[in-house]
């Protein structure tokens, strides 16, 4: 089968277009016949290294497809079911061993590409506004990156909860997909101070909780945006990692820092069905809209890492393997 692998850790060159023996559903696994996968962030952590694996990796961490073979014990899945998931490396390719307690059935009238679009950063935006901060109406929340995957989803979860939304952004075009997506304000963090921003479009308060995956850039004004004890939930780092902190530095309003990541708000299969149902189901019903920047042929995922980290995407990469 064909597959995206990295042998040496680097830019988006390193990934290398292999054929590798399709492999075997070992116990407790499935194997699945991907359609589409998408393209992450942390794609390109395990890229450079950033992320440590052992070598060589298959790229992915999310994907949708259909089981073509089961292991034994396996009771989640049989063969021939649609299914998708996401937090297991390896789908960058036509087919991936996949632990079956972390596959999800795809609702009957959802496409494979809109299914493998949502599981990552639908999920990611389902714990961060229902777990990790639970926005409640009356409430306001700051999402960083908000024309961006895992920002767009953001932005309209927190609407659908009755929040109030500020939306940071770095370019006029984005403001506008911010906007679509139910951003009540939108903020060229790229042209102004977003704290100081944010402090006036909250009557000078501040934001109940901010949703920061930007990392470096904004880290220190994302705790001044805050009211006292606000939260702030930084979740990712596509500006670069944030350096080491004083924790002190919380002290300012009594603040709350946590760095959330998926695999801690999936720990049970109850878990996972109930953010994936939830999010699936949104889409179905319309409530929740998957905006697929591009998709890619999967001898392209160079192209689509540069594109990525090139800043100038918004919303979903997919790579269209079946
Ligand atoms: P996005 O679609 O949000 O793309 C990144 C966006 O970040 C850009 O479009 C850009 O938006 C903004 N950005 C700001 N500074 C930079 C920079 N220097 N270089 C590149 N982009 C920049 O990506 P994702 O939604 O896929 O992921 C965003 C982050 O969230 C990643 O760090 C990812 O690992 C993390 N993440 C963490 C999860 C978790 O559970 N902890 C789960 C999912 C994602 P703009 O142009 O508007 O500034």
């Amino acid at each position: 089968m064909k597959s995206i692998q990295v042998n040496v850790p680097g830019g988006p060159e390193n990934l290398q277009l292999v054929d590798i023996p399709t492999p075997k559903p070992g116990p407790g696994q499935a194997l699945v016949r991907l359609a589409a996968s998408g393209v992450n962030f942390i794609d390109i952590y395990f890229r450079t290294g950033l992320y440590k694996a052992d070598l060589p990796i298959t790229i992915g961490s999310e994907g949708a497809g259909t089981v073509e073979a089961v292991g034994e014990g396996v009771t989640e899945v049989a063969p021939g079911d649609r299914v998708a998931y996401a937090m297991a490396r390896g789908s960058y390719a036509e087919y991936a061993v996949v632990p079956a307690a972390q596959l999800v059935k795809i609702p009957a009238h959802l496409d494979f590409q809109s299914a493998a679009a949502a599981m990552l950063q639908g999920m990611t935006a389902h714990y961060l506004t229902h777990s990790t901060f639970a926005l409640k109406p009356g409430d306001t929340c700051l999402v960083h990156a908000a024309a961006g995957g895992a920002g767009g989803l953001i932005v309209q979860m927190a609407k659908n909860l009755g929040a109030r939304v500020l939306g940071t952004v770095s370019t006029a075009e984005k403001a506008q997909i911010a906007r679509v997506s139910g951003a009540d304000e939108v903020i060229l963090y790229t042209e102004c101070e977003f704290d100081v921003e944010a402090r006036r479009l909250t009557g000078g308060r501040g934001v109940d909780v901010v949703y920061d995956s930007v990392g470096k850039t904004t880290f220190e004004k994302s705790l001044n945006a805050l009211r006292p004890r606000g939260t702030l939930a930084l979740f990712g780092q596509s500006s670069g990692s944030v350096p080491p902190i004083d924790p002190a530095i919380l002290a300012k309003g009594s603040l709350f820092l946590t760095r959330p990541g998926l695999p801690h708000y999936l720990l049970t299969r109850e878990e996972l069905l109930w953010r994936a149902g939830e999010v699936l189901d949104a889409i179905d019903a319309g409530k929740l809209r998957l905006r697929i920047d591009r998709t890619y042929p999967l001898a392209d995922a160079a192209v689509a890492h540069r594109d990525l980290e090139s800043r100038k995407t918004a919303g979903k990469l997919l790579l269209a393997i079946g």
